[in-house]
């Protein structure tokens, strides 16, 4: 059993969850090595699991073989891969080598950052720009009051 070994750091009941799934299924089972296809890369590396975002056009180049599952859809967001905003994200659960760990670990730390979506996206900046004083009011707090 590979249990002592530390595959999951970022580990949280859900992904824990889907890797035991994963860890049951003869086909996604990853080996004592640790090694899988990296998502990243699509090299076969020593890969943890890790929840990423990742836009239409760098799924379909990787194919979906090191997903470990996808967790769901998104309108709109930041894709760790080609590090643009796009429609239809997937947030996935998939398997990262050291090396694209740290380059995601990069990505979201940027944009954490800035201050998450609302500040580092340039769809919500240019709203921003647009609406000045009235972007507040647009985008919260009395939202009762502006319903229709
Ligand atoms: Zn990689
Ligand atoms: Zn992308």
């Amino acid at each position: 059993m590979p249990t002592e070994l530390n595959t999951n750091e970022n580990a949280n009941s859900m992904t824990k969850k889907l890797w035991e799934k994963h860890q049951g299924d003869e086909y996604t089972k990853v080996s004592n090595y640790k090694e899988a296809v990296c998502l990243g890369c699509m090299k076969v590396d020593v890969a943890a699991a890790t929840i990423a975002d990742i836009c239409g056009d760098c799924a379909s180049k990787k194919g979906r073989e090191p997903l470990l599952a996808k967790v769901c859809d998104k309108y709109y967001g930041l894709c760790f891969f080609c590090s643009k905003y796009k429609f239809h994200i997937e947030q996935v659960n998939g398997r990262f080598c050291q090396t694209c760990h740290g380059r995601i670990a990069k990505v979201t730390k940027e944009y954490n950052e800035k201050g998450g979506f609302m500040k580092a996206d340039p769809f919500w900046i240019s709203l921003r720009k647009k609406h000045g004083k009235d972007f507040k009011k647009l985008m919260g707090g009395n939202n009762h009051s502006n319903r229709r």
